[in-house]
């Protein structure tokens, strides 16, 4: 039995009907092969290609790298060597020409090049009987099939074949591969990388699959079939547990499912505080079909619809009426209740081979995404907008944009774009909502410090805390090993999120918040105090939620933000809010922790 631990992603303590612990059989997603056929591409295009190729590399040497300086800090430097040896191996002077010569003489892929050298290079080392080349070879595979992930960046094959419930444990899930997740088969997700802000962690939490991310190297020791333990509240992964260890498991697991049934008493009430403040609960959704959870959880409207996984989870874009028909059902379904659709945020976290900019960037969260992106891609953005409006009159629809950093952005979108779009239905006839409300996402800091101007021009904010924490604390939200960094109640994002709130008081602006740590039952009380009445999050996350608002006085929420605003740092904030929540609710928290 071996125990690691890795970043628990916070699902509410409603997840499925497993309270975020399961037992099961392990599927690695890294123990397959890549199927890459052999395919040509026009001699226009060789250049293009090599220099794809040279970004894969490149991309697969900073991932080996990071791995060699992880293991070097947890286990040392013999061990790093392994990595180093493999960088060798990748940047093989011999390997480089050869896949480079293939693609310019026979006008190969990439890919498909890279196949070919690889598997020249293992056939004559097959020749040589020993046990070192023997690891050679195991790490040409390893290498081949990294720079291939990064060519093709798609799903395996064998993932979508699952026959019967899994573990899966991967080294990295890109966010098409999360929201692919088939959930009646993946019972729980597990991954080397990955830090609590990144969206595996996010879809994990939407598809309601308990996940533990940023566990570091542990594939090497498991392999398919074995027996583990996935503790997603406390971030734990227990390979091949012993009977004493899966019984303990075993009996969390039936308690788990008895609270669930009682918290489902409390879909139809309000989230009404003790001395009679009411707070707005809203869902986040990735999909149009998780709409039935919403409500079936008591959720008062959809206060984020991340609308890119529309696209991820589908060869091709969606065409204008296969949106429509997406924001229409979730629209009627909601029936009246508000419906807030953002606009796609491609790029980063986020990231698509289909809709990035044309050039490769160094630093992706600060380039062309969100809203920048939808003002450069305007047949993109016309389509999904026009979609909206027309889906506007089924219901109380509104729009968000993504990652607005400018007053001018704004403006642009909203009257320079939607407004052209409105024009264009107005022109053809076509009924949408002329008063629909157009409103941002506040995750830029610099949106925060303008916040009064943005007043001006928009009909609502909504705080995301993941991207806000990621910018104010300069800490990748996907990142591990900036993982201590990404706290989205340090003090500093706390202070933002206060300095919002009271902008938004003043100038009579609605305000929400939709980040991860909305769902938070530790930090509701801090956010009450800050002044927040609106909160979005995750469906799974919204019974104890309201539960908790309904047990506590905003009066001791202000005295505990008050209180939080002063520390100099994350963790002593979290030290003293689960004091406090403990004070405050000692029951509730009793079952949680
Ligand atoms: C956020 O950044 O907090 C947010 C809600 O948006 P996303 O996580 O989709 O970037
Ligand atoms: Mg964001």
């Amino acid at each position: 039995m071996k125990t690691v631990s890795g970043i628990p992603v916070f699902n509410g303590d409603v997840i499925g009907n497993t309270r975020g612990i399961v037992i099961g059989k392990v599927f690695v997603q890294e123990s397959e092969r890549l199927n890459v056929e052999e395919r040509t591409i026009p001699s226009e295009k060789i250049e293009e290609e090599i220099e794809r190729y040279k970004t894969a590399v490149n991309a697969t040497r900073n991932e080996i790298a990071s791995n060699r300086d992880m293991t070097l800090e947890s286990l040392g430097q013999n061990l790093a060597g392994i990595f180093e040896a493999q960088i060798l191996i990748l940047q093989d002077p011999r390997l480089l020409r050869e896949t480079e010569n293939l693609i310019r003489s026979k006008s190969l892929a990439a890919e498909s090049a890279v196949v070919i050298t690889h598997n020249t290079q293992i056939e004559i080392f097959c020749k040589i009987n020993n046990s070192y080349i023997a690891e050679k070879i195991n790490d040409i595979r390893d290498i081949e099939k990294r720079v291939l992930r990064h060519l093709l960046g798609t799903r395996s094959e064998s993932l979508r074949k699952l026959t019967e419930p899994v573990i899966l444990l991967a080294s990295n899930l890109t966010p098409s591969e999360t929201a692919n997740l088939d959930r009646n088969f993946v019972k729980a997700v597990v991954t080397e990388s990955g830090g609590i802000g990144g969206h595996t962690a996010i879809l994990a939490t939407a598809l309601e699959i308990p996940c533990v991310v940023g566990c570091g190297n542990f594939i090497a020791n498991v392999k398919n079939g074995d027996t583990v333990i996935v503790d997603a509240i406390s971030g734990l992964l227990i390979l091949n547990p012993d009977e004493t260890t899966i019984q303990k498991y075993q009996k969390i697991i039936d308690s788990g499912s008895a609270r669930i049934e009682s918290l489902d008493e409390l879909r139809d009430v309000e989230a009404i505080t003790s001395d009679g403040v009411k707070v707005e609960i809203l869902a986040n959704i990735e999909f149009p079909q998780e709409t039935a959870n919403v409500i079936q959880r008591g959720a008062e409207g959809i206060g984020l619809f991340r609308t890119e996984f529309l696209y991820l989870t589908q060869e091709s874009d969606p065409t204008e009426n296969e949106h429509f028909e997406s924001y229409r059902q979730v629209a009627e379904v909601m029936d009246g209740k508000p419906v807030i659709i953002r606009t796609f945020d491609f790029g980063d976290d986020k990231e698509s081979d289909r809709h990035g900019g044309t050039i490769p960037e160094r630093n992706p969260a600060l380039g062309l995404r969100g809203i920048r992106l939808a003002l450069k891609r305007w047949q993109l953005f016309r389509t999904q907008i026009r979609a909206i409006l027309r889906a506007s009159v089924y219901g109380n629809v509104k729009i968000m944009f993504p990652l607005v950093s400018t007053v001018k952005e704004f403006r642009q979108a909203r009257y320079t774009a939607v407004k052209e779009f409105m024009d264009e239905l107005e022109h053809d006839g076509i009924p949408y909502n002329n008063k629909i409300k157009i409103g941002m996402m506040v995750e830029v800091p610099a949106a925060v410090v303008m916040l009064d101007h943005f007043a001006e021009i928009a009909d609502f904010f909504s705080i995301g805390t993941n991207d806000l924490t990621q910018y104010i604390m300069a800490s990748d939200r996907g990142n591990r090993s900036v993982s201590h960094l990404f706290s989205s109640s340090d003090p500093a994002v706390l202070r933002m999120i206060y300095k919002a709130v009271e902008i938004a008081n003043i100038t009579k602006t609605p305000i929400s918040l939709c980040g991860q740590l909305g769902g938070d039952p530790m930090r509701l009380a801090i956010l009450l105090g800050l002044g927040l009445r609106s909160i979005s999050c995750t469906p799974s996350s919204i019974p104890r939620i309201k539960q908790i608002c309904r047990r506590i006085a905003i009066t001791d929420c202000i005295e505990i933000a008050k209180k939080v605003l002063q520390f100099s740092n994350a963790a002593d904030v979290k030290d003293y809010a689960i004091r406090e929540m403990i004070n405050l609710v000692p029951d509730l928290m009793d079952k949680m922790l």
